[in-house]
């Protein structure tokens, strides 16, 4: 306990001479006024003495804390997923004039839009049922109603793709009666699509509620549908991937093939739309009907199968089509998914892709050397740690400690094959389940030269030192980098520069004396 009792509180003021100048948060919170206001509060937080709390940070940092850190049960601090709404949201926003609707309280709808829009630098439009107490009580279902009718209304979309949240899961409301309900007593069309997924968050992370999603909107769809012969197109669905960049480059590709194709979910106008000065509500590129005939592919592949498994499992039996799945990132991932989709389609690689594999080998060998032998740490879902822990492979990195909440067995059996399987690997330990404080403890105790992960690593980076290549979702603290693909050999390319790059400016900071530590010959003119 501090034992300031001072009773003069200080206060910062608005006016004066600060009138008309408007500080961000983090100049302003640095002020003095701020600043002696902090420390007067500290008075009445119980706090311990600074140097207690800097014992005991230290002794977080050893192995005796490690073991209770990985004992604990109970308690989740900072994982490494999302709840299971944010993906139904996000894979819906990728079609034609569709509304993510969430049926649950404000709250939850709210977390969604920031947490895309502070990824995307953009708008994200989502509505709610906005539940409260009484609807806690006797059900959602007069909220549901009223908001599909006002949802319809206002927005005039053409589909509606409706998830639950924890609150309307917890008390039971059973979404597929009350959109029958909400049909039959004429509060929307009853020919208008209204997928609807169950996306507790108690279980799964952004990844189920993708997955769920994505099959009840194929389900309704291509209700009633399936014709005698194919449609020569190929279906293509890239999973919880934030980069748009994909996206674009995927369509890209397949336009440079020759190969007919639908991209199920293609939300890459939706995250970064054209500033024209005009408003546009939907900015989802899967049109309904491209959607409703990918039924008739000739099959689909899959670029996150851990995303997607009860999505490829309905397509398998529903509707009886075949499907793929690749993992195009760094060379050799990408070298397997055109060679596998040049023998799908019987079309032969263009010469500019092979082109773009020459200059990719070529960049990775001219940097390759920074790289080779350091020790990463990593995070993130499951399909994004193994393209990551493929292409680090690949550039003779060690992928060390591999942190994934969202994890499953499958996942983690396929993620150690991955690592036994190459020299660089085998030190690399895959850890299920865990977030990102136990992380910490791996880090402290083990030490990596890199840190690959999302935003949330920042506080890693902040503890261990440890510097932090941003890849994953979200990334609210550096701009434009979902702009960008990781995939394919340009996608190898850009990777490849964020990681050798960050291991550069690392290297600067650590040789930063004059006539001491910058012994380089990199300037020498
Ligand atoms: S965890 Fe549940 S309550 Fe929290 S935002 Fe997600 S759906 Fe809403």
């Amino acid at each position: 306990m501090t034992d300031n009792l001072d009773n003069t509180i200080p206060t910062p003021s608005c006016g004066g001479a600060d009138l008309g100048q408007v500080k961000d948060h983090f100049e302003l919170f640095h002020t003095e006024p701020y600043q002696d206001l902090f420390e007067y509060k500290r008075q009445f937080e119980g706090a311990h003495s600074r140097e207690t709390v800097e014992e005991i940070a230290e002794w977080t940092k050893g192995w005796e804390y490690r073991e209770k850190n990985f004992s604990r049960e109970a308690l989740t601090v900072n994982p490494a997923k999302a709840c299971q709404p944010l993906g139904a949201l996000f894979v819906a926003a990728g079609f034609e004039d569709t509304l993510p609707y969430s049926h649950g309280s404000q709250g939850c709808v709210a977390y969604f839009r920031s947490h895309l829009t502070r990824n995307y630098k953009e708008p994200f439009q989502a509505v709610s049922s906005s539940m409260t107490e009484d609807a806690a009580v006797f059900g959602g279902l007069n909220n549901l109603k009223q908001g599909l009718e006002n949802s319809y209304t206002l927005y005039k979309p053409k589909m509606i793709a409706l998830c639950t949240t924890c609150m309307a899961e917890v008390i039971g409301d059973d979404i597929g009666a009350y959109i029958t309900t909400a049909k039959n007593e004429g509060h929307i069309p009853e020919d208008l699509p209204v997928p609807a997924a169950h996306t507790p968050s108690f279980v799964g992370s952004h990844i189920t509620g993708y997955d769920n999603m994505l099959k009840s909107i194929l389900n309704t769809l291509t209700k009633d549908q399936k014709a005698e012969a194919t449609n020569g197109k190929f279906n293509f669905n890239l999973g919880f991937d934030p980069y748009i960049g994909n996206i674009r480059e995927l369509k890209r590709i397949l336009g440079l093939f020759g190969i007919d194709y639908t991209v199920l979910s293609d939300n890459s106008d939706t995250f970064d739309s054209p500033n024209t000065g005009e408003f546009k509500m939907y900015n989802g590129l899967t049109t309904l009907a491209a959607a409703a005939d990918s039924i008739n592919a000739e099959g689909t592949v899959f670029f996150q199968k851990y995303t997607t498994p009860k999505t490829q499992e309905y397509i398998v039996k529903e509707w009886g089509q075949k499907t793929y799945n690749f993992r195009p990132f760094g060379i050799k991932g990408t070298d397997e998914f055109l060679m596998a989709l040049s023998a799908i389609t019987g079309k032969p690689i263009p010469l500019e892709l092979q082109q773009e594999r020459g200059r990719a080998v070529d960049a990775l060998t001219d940097s390759q050397a920074w790289i080779h032998g350091k020790r990463v740490a990593l995070y993130g879902d499951p399909d994004h740690v193994l393209g990551l822990i493929q292409f680090l492979l690949e550039m003779g990195a060690e992928p060390t400690h591999i942190v994934v909440t969202n994890s499953n067995d499958d996942f983690e059996a396929e993620a150690r094959e991955l690592l036994t399987n190459s020299p660089y690997g085998q030190n690399g330990t895959v850890w299920g389940g865990k977030d990102l404080w136990h992380l910490r403890s791996l880090m402290f105790t083990e030490p990596v030269d890199l840190l690959i992960g999302n935003s949330y690593g920042k506080y890693l980076w902040r503890d261990t030192g440890t510097p932090l290549v941003r890849i994953g979702y979200p990334i609210f603290d550096r701009h434009h980098m979902h702009r960008y693909a990781t995939f394919g050999y340009q996608g190898a390319i850009n990777q490849f520069n964020w990681i050798v790059n960050t291991i550069l400016d690392e290297l600067d900071r650590n040789t930063i004396v004059p006539a001491k530590t910058d012994i380089s010959f990199d300037l020498i003119r």
